[in-house]
C-alpha cells in the first residue's frame, strides 16, 4: 500500500514555506497538532526568484524537522533540487521529498536528483513545471518512476504568466492536473493552493475548486505568523485558518470525470476563460493602434471619424458574422462600441485644426 494512499481525504501536507528559525517552526508544529495533517512541511533550501531572498538554512533546519518528527509525530517532508539535498534529508530522516516547480523544467536536474535515489525506498512528490506542460510533468514523474521510485504523487501548484490576467499568482489551468490524472491514473494529485492563489483569503476557495474537481490531497502553507514569514507572506494562512478551512471544505470522494459533467464545465469554463482573457488582449492592442492612427491623423490634419472607413468596417466584419453563423446585429452592437471608443481616444489627442472634426 502506497504512503499516498489513505481513506481519507484529502491527504494534507501543511507547514511553512520555509523552517526559519527553530523557534518558528516549532511553534507552527505545536500550533498544528490535532489536525489531520499526514506530512509537515518546511523549504529549507529555498529556490528564489531574485537573489538576495532569503534562501532557506539547510542543514540547520533538518535538525529542527527532527525535532518536530520526534515531538509531535508527524512525518516530514521537504523541496529537494539537488542531489547534495537528496544525501542530507535521507540522513536526517525526512519522509517524504517533493521536486519543486522550478527543478521540475529542468530533465537533466531531475535525472540527477533521481539518480542519486536509486535503491532508496523514499515517497516523491513531483510539482507542475512552471510552464504549462504536461509531457514535461509526466516526464519528470517517469524519471523517478524508472529508477524504482514506487511511491510517487503529483502536486498541481499552477503555472507562471506575464502578468496575470485576473487575481491568481499562478493560474490553476485545471485541465492541465486533470489531464495528468487521465495519463496516470494511478498516481495520486494533490493541489497547492497557495502557491496558486498566492493570497490567503483566496486559499481555501481554490482548495474547495480542487476538492470539487476530484483532487487526492492539499499542500497548505501554514505559518504561525504569516505576516512575519520571511518568504511568501502573503499566502501564508495560520494554523487556526487551516483548521476552520478544513471544517468548510466539502469533500466529494468520486472523481468526477463525465459522471456528471463536472470536468467537462472546468473544461470549457477554463476555455471561455483563455478566449476572454485573448479578447481583452486584442482589444487593448487595437486601440493602441487605433491611438497611433490618431497621431498620424492629426500629423495630416485628418478627421478623427471617416464615414466611409466606418461603413466598410461595419461591412466586412457583418460580412464575417453571418459567415459564422452569428447575428449580425450582435457583432455591429459590439463594434459600434469598440469604434466609438477608438474615436474617443482619437479625439483625446489634440488636433491641429479642430474644426475639421465632423463628429
Ligand atoms: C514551495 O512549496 O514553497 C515552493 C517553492 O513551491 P514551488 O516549487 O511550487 O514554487
Ligand atoms: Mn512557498
Amino acid at each position: 500500500m502506497s504512503f499516498f494512499s489513505t481513506t481519507e481525504k484529502p491527504f494534507l501536507i501543511a507547514g511553512p514555506c520555509s523552517a526559519e528559525t527553530r523557534e518558528q517552526v516549532i511553534s507552527t508544529a505545536e500550533a498544528m497538532q490535532g489536525l489531520p495533517i499526514q506530512l509537515f512541511r518546511a523549504g529549507v533550501w529555498k529556490p528564489r526568484t531574485r537573489p538576495g531572498s532569503f534562501e532557506g538554512k539547510g542543514v540547520e533546519a533538518l535538525i529542527w524537522l527532527e525535532e518536530i518528527k520526534a515531538a509531535y509525530g508527524f512525518k516530514t517532508t521537504i523541496e529537494v533540487a539537488e542531489p547534495s539535498h537528496v544525501e542530507a534529508a535521507l540522513l536526517h530522516h525526512i519522509d517524504v521529498l517533493w521536486i519543486g516547480a522550478r527543478t521540475v523544467v529542468n530533465p537533466f536536474q531531475v535525472q540527477r536528483i533521481a539518480d542519486s535515489l536509486k535503491g532508496v525506498k523514499i515517497p516523491v512528490m513531483v510539482k507542475n513545471p512552471v510552464n504549462p506542460d504536461v509531457d514535461l510533468w509526466q516526464g519528470a514523474i517517469e524519471r523517478f518512476q524508472n529508477i524504482g521510485i514506487t511511491e510517487l504523487a503529483a502536486i498541481h501548484r499552477g503555472f507562471s504568466t506575464y502578468k496575470t490576467s485576473n487575481s491568481y499568482r499562478n493560474q490553476p489551468n485545471w485541465i492541465i492536473p486533470v489531464e495528468l490524472k487521465r495519463r496516470l491514473p494511478n498516481i495520486p494529485i494533490f493541489c497547492d493552493p497557495s502557491h496558486i492563489s498566492g493570497q490567503a483569503s483566496r486559499v481555501a476557495q481554490v482548495a474547495q475548486k480542487a476538492m470539487n474537481i476530484g483532487f487526492d490531497g492539499l499542500m497548505i502553507e501554514t505559518h504561525i505568523n504569516p505576516n512575519e514569514a520571511w518568504s511568501d507572506a502573503a499566502q501564508q494562512i495560520t494554523p487556526n485558518e487551516l483548521r476552520q478551512l478544513l471544517l468548510n471544505l466539502t469533500i466529494r470522494n468520486e472523481y468526477p470525470i463525465s459522471e456528471n459533467g463536472l470536468l467537462e464545465l472546468e473544461y470549457l469554463r477554463q476555455t471561455v476563460d483563455n478566449i476572454d482573457a485573448e479578447i481583452i488582449d486584442l482589444i487593448g492592442k487595437r486601440m493602441e493602434i487605433s491611438s497611433q492612427m490618431g497621431e498620424i491623423k492629426r500629423q495630416n490634419n485628418i478627421t478623427a471619424y471617416q464615414p466611409e472607413r466606418w461603413r466598410e468596417i461595419l461591412e466586412t466584419r457583418c460580412e464575417q458574422a453571418r459567415k459564422l453563423s452569428l447575428s449580425s446585429n450582435y457583432i455591429a452592437s459590439i463594434y459600434e462600441l469598440i469604434h466609438n471608443e477608438s474615436i474617443k481616444k482619437q479625439l483625446e489627442i489634440p488636433q491641429v485644426d479642430n474644426k475639421n472634426l465632423e463628429m
